[in-house]
């Protein structure tokens, strides 16, 4: 086939597929042989042809046969990398394992420093609470710690802060360390990775990082919306990025959101990050936020053998402290410290004095007026219609989810509540946390609303 001829195909493909995907992955392709009805295009990576393959292999296929090619299948080849010449003999393909990063089961390589940060001790899947919030996440960091086939590359975790994403990632590595005491498992902070790239800039050993990075079994990326907006390091870590996943080494990142989220970060690294599993971990909900309470609470009872919790104190913690697990940690840690100070028994009155300043910081979070605002919004309703007499049920039922979030979200009283909708009766409000309570048990769309409000106020 003539360059001319996959030119034509090139433009037509351009004009159905949009310019930012053609140019980040059609135009990269060259065109290395054509015979026998296999048409041959060089790629940069094997992942690069995997993806292009995926996603984009049929519609060549279809161009190139609308342009008169008899062509029953295309193929992707990562060439050497001295000489890509189109239309040129099909150089021979590189092995998988370039030179540089050999897997390690061979003796007698020589063993490379990671520069990895220490993993905490206690962030093990053991102590790692898993409810509704946090289940998908936990079962794909479980699997990937598992080893065996690389079933998702990579796996990108993200949610807000302290939700346990950095406890996850090292759980991952803690368990793929004891599982395969020989594997090279690589957790740093993005920090920590620019932080090494700049270093070998500076002392000119930008082999030794590239062959650091690209010998490692796992690697792990902490927090990688810190390298937004950093051009080099973004490059770079691509480029390790596409090593690894080329040489099916796993791949797990963390960010604060989602991939495609992330303001300045280039769009070829959103869309490859998006390649994998991406799953988010929710803020804990009531039920979690208690069952980690009581598991953390076990073991500070180890510590404080002597030290008492009444009954109810963790309850109104998990209750009152919605904003993140590590804040709840905090407060628990403290309580426990107080308590084996002043030998006393941790009453619901000490735990409210000792915690004073917490509780009214997560308190501050979400305000009736927030909470009467956001819902009707989501219900496209006006203000003034939940605050009304009305009792249509279109205009009811949203002020039932309000009352309930009201409820539920803040510590304001019954009676308090109802005066600040319209001046209604305590009863009211009771009633409409039960109907809340009840249709969400059998109604789903109530169920998700309620959930996304929540969310919504508590972010
Ligand atoms: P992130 O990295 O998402 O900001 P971390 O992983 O650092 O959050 O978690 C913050 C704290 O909360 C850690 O001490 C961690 O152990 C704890 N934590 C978070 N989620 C859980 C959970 N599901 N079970 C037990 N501890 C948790
Ligand atoms: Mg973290």
């Amino acid at each position: 086939m003539t360059k001319d001829t996959w030119g034509r195909v090139r433009d037509d493909l351009m004009q159905t597929m949009g310019r930012d995907a053609f140019n980040n992955w059609i135009k990269p392709l060259e065109l290395l042989s054509d015979s026998d009805g296999v048409v041959g295009f060089a790629v940069p990576t094997n992942f690069f042809g995997d993806w292009v393959n995926r996603n984009y292999g049929d519609r060549i296929l279809q161009g190139l046969r609308t342009a008169g090619r008899a062509v029953e299948r295309i193929e992707f080849t990562v060439p050497a990398r001295e000489s890509v010449a189109p239309d040129a003999p099909a150089p021979a393909p590189r092995a998988r394992a370039s030179a540089m990063a050999q897997p390690r089961s061979s003796a007698g390589q020589p063993e490379i420093d990671l520069p990895g940060s220490p993993l905490d001790q206690r962030f093990t899947f053991d102590r790692f609470v898993v409810g509704k919030p946090n289940e998908l996440a936990h079962a794909a960091a479980r699997r990937v710690a598992e080893g065996g086939p690389v079933t998702f590359n990579p796996l990108f975790l993200y949610g807000g802060v302290g939700l346990g994403k950095t406890h996850l990632m090292h759980a991952i590595a803690w368990e793929i360390q004891t599982r395969q005491p020989g594997a090279r498992v690589l957790y740093l902070s993005a920090e920590q990775f620019m932080y090494r790239f700049v270093q070998s800039l500076r002392f000119k050993d930008m082999m030794g990082f590239k062959e650091m990075f690209r010998s490692v079994d796992v690697l792990m990326v902490d927090d990688v919306q810190f390298i937004a907006g950093k051009e080099s390091t973004q490059d770079e870590f691509f480029h390790t990025f596409n090593a690894l996943i080329d040489q099916n080494k796993q791949i797990v990142i963390s960010a604060d959101r989602a991939p495609g989220e992330i303001n300045g970060l280039e769009e070829r690294i959103k869309s490859r990050l998006q390649w994998g599993l991406v799953v988010d971990l929710h803020p804990a909900d009531y039920e979690l936020r208690l069952g980690i309470l009581q598991s953390k609470s076990e073991a500070q009872a180890a510590l404080y053998p002597d030290v008492r919790i009444a009954k109810g104190v963790l309850e109104f913690l998990a209750h009152r402290i919605s904003t993140n697990v590590r804040v709840l940690e905090g407060a628990l840690n403290r309580l426990y410290a107080f308590a084996s100070l002043v030998g006393r028994e941790v009453t619901l009155e000490i735990a409210q004095e000792c915690l004073a300043d917490i509780l009214r910081a997560s308190d501050r979070k979400v305000t009736i007026d927030e909470i009467i605002r956001k819902v009707a919004d989501h219900y496209n309703l006006r203000l003034s219609d939940m605050l009304s007499p009305r009792r249509a049920r279109s205009v009811a039922r949203p002020r039932q989810v309000a009352m309930f979030l009201a409820k539920t979200l803040t510590s304001k009283s019954l009676p308090e509540i109802g005066r600040r909708f319209g001046g209604r009766d305590h009863t009211t409000v009771i009633h409409a946390v039960r109907k809340i309570e009840e249709l969400r048990a059998v109604d789903n769309q109530i169920a998700e609303d309620v959930e996304l409000l929540r969310r919504m106020l508590e972010a």
